[in-house]
């Protein structure tokens, strides 16, 4: 048995939040391995209130200032920061979704700690910025996402120069099977319904649009080094293989398993090791039956092209597809654009702003800015 006083602390950044939920059924679970030292939320006091009642962890942020709360939390965007870089933290869970989570990103990998990363638009927006601080530092930046849990455990053991390609699975969504004429006036409560996966709301819409899997193809860039021309996409709608790698020899790895966060949260805490009681249930796969695997229909979903193009282009052009993803999705959710809008305000975005210079983090947060405003503008037609 472990004793707590070698528990490892744990920030976890969007406690309220989907990803945040799953994180804390794991951190209950291996309580033996992990502490809850800081929690944050955006807005969410009363969610905030009620697990500081349950967990009561050293440190509580709430980033959204115009509400109240006890006097005792940290306020305000920086509270991300504190609780990234809270001196009893040894791992840090930003399951913060967007653009938002960034400085607490690289504030933890400055400060040495290891980062399991949900949060995937930050390694979108600023991978090279990202990944230059988790090797700089001593600390680690470990993937949360079920395809790059995959990806890194079909790897385990292996050579950057044995990899010949990686495959990233996608659901397909709930728009997989529909023409493109009714993907055009698809509602919001139609994307939100999806078929394999219970998430929040933004990455529910990514995930019809297929942007999910463009930002996931540039996240495997550069967590794994691998040129696009190497990164494949393939749908697979029951969501059991959640990757696969393919070595220099032909050989394919796979990993599988019941779709539930819950195992790659707890593989992000404990990598390399492997740890018993992830709570995922067994895989069985008479029960489960047929895997099947199709072609991405890119003509029904640009956006997975144009996310690709974004990253081959490099710069600021995957803040600014981002961004404008961020924002176009935001108007959507609002009904303040029609689902084919969000594709429409990503391209005219890129066209008129990817060429932008994106060496240093101003550059950067500046191309985000110019495109959040560039789809607050557009028509949308
Ligand atoms: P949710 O919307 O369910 O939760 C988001 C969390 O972040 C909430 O705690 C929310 O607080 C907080 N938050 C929202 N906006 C801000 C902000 N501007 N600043 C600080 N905190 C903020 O999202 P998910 O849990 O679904 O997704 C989180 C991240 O994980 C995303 O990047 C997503 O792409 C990624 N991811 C999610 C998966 C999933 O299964 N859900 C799978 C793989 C990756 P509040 O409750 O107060 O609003
Ligand atoms: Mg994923």
């Amino acid at each position: 048995m472990v004793t707590s006083a070698h528990r490892m602390g744990v920030a976890l950044l969007g406690a309220t939040g989907s990803i945040g939920t799953s994180a804390l059924r794991v951190l209950e679970r291996q309580r033996d391995r992990f502490a809850a030292v800081a929690l944050t939320a955006n807005g969410n006091q009363q969610a905030l209130a009620q697990l500081e009642d349950i967990w009561s962890p050293a440190y509580l942020g709430l980033v959204q200032e115009d509400v109240e709360a006890p006097a005792h939390w940290g306020r305000g965007p920086t509270s991300l920061v504190a609780a990234a870089t809270h001196p009893d933290v040894q791992v840090v869970i930003n399951a913060v979704v967007g653009a938002a989570g960034l400085d607490a990103t690289l504030a933890a990998l400055r400060a040495g700690k290891r980062v399991a990363l949900a949060n995937k638009e930050t390694l979108v927006m600023a991978g090279h910025l990202v990944t230059k601080a988790a090797t700089q530092f001593g600390g680690a930046l470990v993937p949360v996402d079920s395809e790059h849990s995959a990806i890194l455990q079909c790897l385990a053991g292996r050579r950057p120069d044995e990899v010949r390609r990686l495959v990233l699975t996608a659901s397909g969504g709930p728009f997989r099977s529909w023409s493109a004429e009714r993907i055009a006036e698809a509602t919001v409560a139609d994307a939100l319904k999806h078929p394999t996966w219970q998430m929040g709301s933004k990455i529910t819409i990514d995930s019809a649009t297929l942007a999910n899997k463009a930002l996931e193809v540039i996240e495997a860039h550069h967590l794994f080094g691998v040129p696009y021309d190497r990164i494949d996409v393939v749908v697979h709608p029951q969501s059991i293989i959640h990757s696969f790698v393919e070595f220099v020899d032909g050989s394919v790895l796979a990993q599988m398993g019941v779709p539930s966060m819950e195992l790659p949260i707890l593989y992000a805490l404990t990598w390399p090791e492997r740890v018993p009681d992830s709570g995922v249930p067994s895989y069985d796969p008479v029960a489960q039956g047929a895997l099947t695997f199709e072609a991405v229909r890119h003509d029904a979903f640009p956006m997975l092209q144009l996310g690709i193009e974004a990253g081959r282009l490099g710069g600021a052009a995957p803040a600014v597809y981002n961004a404008a993803n961020e924002a176009a999705v935001a108007r959507f959710l609002d009904g303040r654009l029609r689902f084919a809008g969000i594709a429409r305000c990503v391209a005219s975005a890129l066209e008129t702003l990817a060429d932008r210079p994106g060496h240093t983090l101003d550059e950067l947060q500046a191309a985000d800015q110019a495109a959040r405003l560039h789809v607050q503008d557009h028509p949308g037609e």
